[in-house]
């Protein structure tokens, strides 16, 4: 991609709005625009990290064996009757009429409506376990939104929700998303800590909260710093196998957020030196509810013995655009960016530093077309900005690597390989450099 047809409209300006750097850089490296309190354009740049970050999610959620699918934003109000959330849940709950007067809503998630889609089709234990996902725009009309996507009012979630005959079995379904949440997270570079967790306006009785250690994040958090060390299952993770060891180290040290919090048993349960005390951003979270929902809505089907039950039920939320913000948190310094590989934009910004020389521009055009034919991501500043601000501009936007190519350095030979995690910078030939690229 050349830069001059791109949409990249980068902020000289740091704007003022913003409070904590992940919204800062953002705005203004160009990914996102507001348009209104807590609801955003995604801008070119932005919204191939949104991408990134949710083809992460699909394939790990379709590797723990969850089946996608795809419901509307807008709802009925009568489904929330049924289970009587319409009236619970509050003014964060967006209430539209239609032409006809009728009452829908925005959906805040979607545990009714999974369920009403379950109840038209299933009768009995036969079909199960499952569990069905989408990842769809939501809208909660928060009181404060604020820090960018990091609390938005409309935002993209993955919502997961299982099914099953018994408790027994839904204890499996969860162990699945515990563990398939694990690698989630780790594939995009972050440590991310399980802890125990209240169940709010979703109820149930068992849950844990995703969190990424961070001073900007909203709830303080403490943990033992063991946590921090457990090993991540790689990719051959057999999920019809048993999972119950791995949820059970990753929840045997203490991890807990403030709502369930207890001083005491933090201090029996860890040792000094190990305590981490600090806060945390809620990145994900899972949860057992049991009959809350199938119950009141008459979810039923036949078990084994032939009786009519409601099915036992779980829901896993991942904020898919809070993830956007939550890795720039964790991977930034003063310059801008520092996008780890798995989520990055473009994986390659190509800096020409003489357009209009023929032989630097020869040399840009040829990198280009040689990382392009290999199906790496890049972008070419063929603009006419001086090489100063073409440095600042990549190190704001934070590709992985930057190639430098100048007269000079062609003169013998050579262009610039910058790093731009670590800052090295090696000096190639143009097609070792074309190697070493598509290779890393
Ligand atoms: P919070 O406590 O941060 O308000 P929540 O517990 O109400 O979030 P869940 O219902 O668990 O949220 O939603 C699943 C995930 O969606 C959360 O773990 C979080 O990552 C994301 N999320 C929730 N609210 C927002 C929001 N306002 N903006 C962006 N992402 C959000
Ligand atoms: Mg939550």
């Amino acid at each position: 991609m050349r830069l001059s047809r791109y949409f990249l409209p980068i902020l000289r300006e740091n704007p003022k709005e913003a409070e904590i750097v992940s919204h800062r850089l953002m705005l203004r490296a160009g990914m996102i625009r507001q348009e209104a309190a807590g609801i955003y354009s995604w801008l070119p740049l932005g919204l191939k990290v949104l991408q990134k970050v949710a083809e992460i999610v699909r394939e790990e959620m379709n590797r723990a064996g969850a089946i996608e699918l795809l419901m509307p934003t807008l709802q009925l109000a009568d489904l929330w009757r049924e289970t009587g959330r319409y009236e619970a849940y509050g003014p964060e709950m967006l209430r539209i009429k239609d032409r006809h007067e009728r009452e829908m809503l925005y959906g805040p998630t979607n545990e009714d409506m999974i369920t009403a889609i379950f109840r038209s089709y299933v009768r009995s234990y036969r079909e199960l376990p499952k569990i069905l996902y989408h990842i769809q725009w939501k809208f909660r009309d928060e009181q404060r939104p604020r820090f960018g996507v990091m609390r938005g009012r409309e935002f993209l979630m993955k919502d997961a929700y299982s099914f099953d005959v018994d408790e027994a079995a839904a204890r499996l379904a969860y162990n699945r998303m515990f563990v398939s949440y694990l690698r989630i997270f780790a594939r995009m570079g972050l440590r991310v800590i399980p802890m125990r967790a209240e169940t709010g306006p979703i109820g149930g009785d068992q849950s844990h909260e995703f969190i990424i250690l961070a001073e900007t994040g909203e709830s303080a958090v403490y943990c033992d710093a063991g946590v921090l060390n457990l090993p991540i299952p790689d990719e051959t993770i057999d999920y019809d196998g048993d999972l119950a060891p791995i949820v059970k180290q990753w929840t045997s040290l203490y991890a807990a957020t403030e709502d369930v919090h207890d001083a005491e048993r933090f201090a029996r349960e860890t040792t000094e030196g190990q305590r981490i005390e600090t806060r945390g951003i809620e990145v994900g979270q899972v949860f057992f509810f049991g009959d809350k929902y199938s119950k009141p809505m008459n979810a039923n089907i036949t078990g084994p013995d032939g009786v009519e039950r409601p099915f036992q039920g779980g829901s896993y939320g991942v904020g898919v655009s809070r993830l956007v913000g939550a890795l720039i948190e964790a991977n930034h310094d003063e310059a801008g960016i520092i996008w780890p590989a798995s989520v990055a934009p473009f994986k390659v910004g190509i800096a020409n530093l003489k357009v209009g020389d023929a032989a630097t521009d020869a040399a840009c055009e040829k990198l280009l077309a040689a990382l392009e034919a290999a199906g790496v991501d890049v972008l070419y500043d063929d603009s006419a900005d001086r090489p100063g601000a073409k440095f600042a501009k990549l190190d704001l936007i934070g590709l992985p690597y930057q190639a430098i190519v100048g007269p000079k350095g062609l003169a013998e030979g050579r262009i610039e390989i910058k790093t731009r995690a670590s800052g090295e910078r090696v000096e190639l030939s143009l097609d070792e450099a074309i190697k070493r690229l598509i290779a890393s």
